[in-house]
């Protein structure tokens, strides 16, 4: 019903099953029927996409985003028939690019699992709205977005800090922390999204979730060493 309703995810998976263009039809910006007005917000993850898609080689005229009305049917078969043209230009995607297939599939899987952690650094920006088209060019940049994507946090919790609180692991969206009563916690890197839900809820007096950025994680306690034992109260 509403391009607000197109997702980052959506896109990067067309390009990542091969597609070579993506083009986004919204209703024109301040014409929403409703209060949400989720056209700008396919404007800026479109504006965002573009970048990424820098980052990654590829071309972002290959993504485009149109506003008018259910009335404009002539402005509608335009402006498809101009973006078909200038994909068929452009030719099959990453061929154009000089970047071989299984590259670009692994690059473009890269990005879609930052996915959450994108839109949680970019969330004042992908909020906002956009009313003139001067505004739309600079909106993101490239050295942005490199930044970004090449500092990409990771959460590591201190097994010396860990109290075995549980409390991270009962709010990770993503099931991405294993541990258990008694149990130092750890983060599967792997299943991650890089939320920062563990950095937030781990209780400060314990403060045992790490934020790393531009060095390796430290690997994972072996499983025969988690157990915590606590010494006994004495009197
Ligand atoms: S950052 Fe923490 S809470 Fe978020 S997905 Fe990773 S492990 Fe789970
Ligand atoms: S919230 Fe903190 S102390 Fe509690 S289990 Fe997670 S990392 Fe350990």
């Amino acid at each position: 019903m509403c391009s607000g309703r197109v997702d980052l995810e959506f896109v990067l998976r067309a390009f990542s099953n091969g597609m070579d263009g993506v083009f986004i039809g919204g209703c024109r910006l301040n014409e929403c029927n409703y209060i949400t007005h989720g056209n700008y917000d396919a404007l800026n993850m479109v504006l965002l996409c573009r970048k990424i898609m820098e980052h990654i080689g590829l071309n972002p005229e290959r993504l485009s985003v149109e506003f008018m009305s259910s009335g404009e049917g002539m402005l509608f078969t335009e402006v498809v028939d101009d973006f078909s043209k200038k994909v068929k230009e452009l030719g099959p995607l990453g061929k154009a690019e000089e970047i071989e297939q299984d590259e670009l599939k692994s690059k473009i899987e890269e990005v879609r699992k930052l996915i959450p952690y994108i839109k949680i650094e970019k969330r004042e920006k992908l909020e906002s709205h956009l009313e003139n088209k001067e505004e739309w060019d600079g909106f993101f940049t490239r050295e942005e977005i490199d930044t970004l994507l090449g500092e990409v946090v990771s959460y590591h919790i201190d097994p010396a800090k860990c109290q075995a609180c549980m409390i991270c692991r009962r709010r990770c969206p993503v099931e991405a922390i294993s541990g258990g009563k008694n149990q130092i916690h750890v983060i599967d890197q792997e299943t991650c999204i890089k939320c920062g839900t563990c950095f937030d809820v781990c209780p400060p007096r314990f403060g045992a979730v790490d934020k790393i950025s531009g060095e390796p994680v430290p690997p994972p306690v072996p499983e025969e060493e988690r157990m915590i034992v606590r010494k006994s109260k004495t009197k």
